[in-house]
């Protein structure tokens, strides 16, 4: 990474007080922190965030931007712990932002990766159907892709032609997707980054935000804080928060609902010896009644083959296992009108997944419908991701993207947040980048501001 730019560390400052530093000198080094001014701050530096830093320098070139992200590293969170699927857009509502995004974000992705070269494989994908019931659902989801405009789907009808693209999977019938194909989004969102700051993006890592708040002054009416009380003016300000894209957009005046509520997805992964038994994604036909896509077979860009993920709460909104909890985090989304709908409607479902999550030789079950050569002693545990699904009050649980906009004071028309983007929002990142500057370009005014700031300097 050719950026690495900390903050002038206020943690080093703070262990250093004691030692260099009286009380006076230590409190005119804050006094004399610079506030900084930037036409546009991004926060939260995952997958959406990056491609949007380095959409927005794309298009404006002029503009003085910062990415601000709380960890030490871009791109742990989701971005880093997901299947690493590029998602050909099959399953989305037609006309939906997902249908859309998806579609043009796969486009979109490959085509930058071929550029700048980073490696990504089309690896294909069988979505399996298992018995009559599967069949007729497989034959919707056919018609929804065709109509999403998915290139190059195939109908496939006998147990002979599946064997032809995946010998070791059993199945009735399959939908083929030659076009999904698998990459490591983090090494992408890494990429994003480093054309940012090439162009002059400022990217300030351990840089968690705690206020979004009006500043009173006309030219930077937005004022935003992180932790260690550094402050920033800005223009505008997108945030992409992702687990906490919620409490992020409640700081701006935004409604609480829907709210996140962390699912944690652990997956299994194959032995090494085991892995030419996987050589493209298998995905189940997805129970319309439930909310996930179900456990599926991954091969990953670095050679392993991932089982899984499955559904359960999480204790902490970034926790990846049951001994990360956060009691607050845990006692909000369990006293969460929308959570104990959702559990209601959901039990005997929440209840095994939970099981098989604890005692996880029980889930090779599900996986040996189709592939039935699979046992346990060919699986171990694997890593774990946590999904940011945004829940309705009502237990419904955000089908599409979802986008806010702050209505508070000077904040309107300044504030837009990424409150829901879920899988395959990843997929989707660099479609939702250019929707996101295009809206803050029309919408916003920022086409406006950099019309002036490109005057300005040939003056
Ligand atoms: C198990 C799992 C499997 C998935 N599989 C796929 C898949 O195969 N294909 C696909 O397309 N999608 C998939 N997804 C979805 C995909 O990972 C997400 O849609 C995508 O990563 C969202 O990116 P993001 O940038 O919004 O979130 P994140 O990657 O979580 O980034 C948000 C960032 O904001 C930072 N942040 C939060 N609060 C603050 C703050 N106050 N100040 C500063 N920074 C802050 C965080 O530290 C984090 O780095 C999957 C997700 C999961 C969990």
């Amino acid at each position: 990474m050719k950026f690495m730019k900390l903050y002038p560390d206020d943690q080093t400052m703070k262990f250093l007080k004691p030692i260099l530093f009286s009380r006076r000198l230590y409190s005119a080094h804050k006094a004399t922190q610079k506030i900084g001014e930037y036409d546009v701050a991004i926060i939260g530096g995952g997958i959406i965030g990056t491609a949007t830093a380095r959409e927005l320098l794309s298009v404006y070139p002029k503009l003085k931007a910062v990415l601000l992200e709380k960890e030490k590293e871009l791109g742990i969170h989701q971005t880093a712990n997901n299947s690493g699927v590029i998602h050909a857009g099959i399953y989305y509502t037609p006309g939906s932002l997902k249908a859309k995004l998806c579609v043009e974000g796969s486009k979109l992705t490959m085509k930058h990766c071929d550029e700048k070269k980073i490696p990504y494989k089309k690896v294909g994908k069988l979505i399996v159907a298992t018995d009559e019931e599967e069949v007729k659902y497989l034959k919707v989801l056919y018609e929804r892709g065709l109509s999403n405009g998915v290139p190059g789907l195939e109908l496939i009808d006998s147990q002979e032609k599946i064997h032809k693209i995946e010998p070791e999977c059993k199945g009735l019938k399959a939908i083929w997707s030659p076009n999904t194909g698998i990459v490591d989004y983090k090494n992408l969102a890494i990429s994003h980054a480093d054309d940012f700051h090439t162009v002059g993006g400022e990217i300030r890592l351990r840089a968690e935000v705690a206020t979004i708040e009006e500043s009173g002054r006309e030219d930077y009416p937005v004022k935003v804080v992180d932790t260690h009380d550094h402050v920033l003016v800005a223009k505008y300000v997108l945030t992409c928060a992702g687990l906490y894209s919620d409490k992020i957009s409640m700081l701006t005046g935004c409604p609480r609902n829907p709210r996140i509520v962390p699912f944690r997805g652990e997956y299994l992964l194959l032995k090494p010896s085991k892995r030419k038994m996987v050589k493209c994604n298998i995905y189940p036909v997805p129970n319309p009644k439930l909310p996930f896509l179900g456990v599926h077979f991954t091969p990953r860009m670095d050679g392993n083959v991932w089982l899984g993920p499955n559904a359960v709460l999480a204790f902490k909104r970034e926790g990846y296992s049951y001994f990360d909890i956060n009691f607050l985090e845990l006692i909000d989304a369990l006293t969460y009108t929308g959570f104990i709908a959702l559990c209601l409607k959901n039990m005997k479902y929440g209840v095994g997944e939970m099981i098989r999550s604890i005692i996880w030789p029980l889930q090779i079950k599900q996986l040996q419908k189709y592939l039935p050569n699979i046992t346990s002693e060919d699986c171990e545990r694997g890593p774990s991701g946590v999904r940011a699904q945004a829940l309705g009050p009502d237990g419904k649980l955000l089908e599409d993207f979802y986008f806010d906009k702050s209505q508070k004071g000077q904040l309107k028309d300044r504030v837009l947040h990424c409150r829901n983007c879920p899988s395959p929002g990843a997929t989707s990142s660099m479609a939702i980048a250019k929707m996101l500057v295009e809206k803050m370009g029309k919408e916003f005014g920022l086409e406006k501001i950099h019309a002036e700031i490109k005057k300005k300097l040939k003056t």
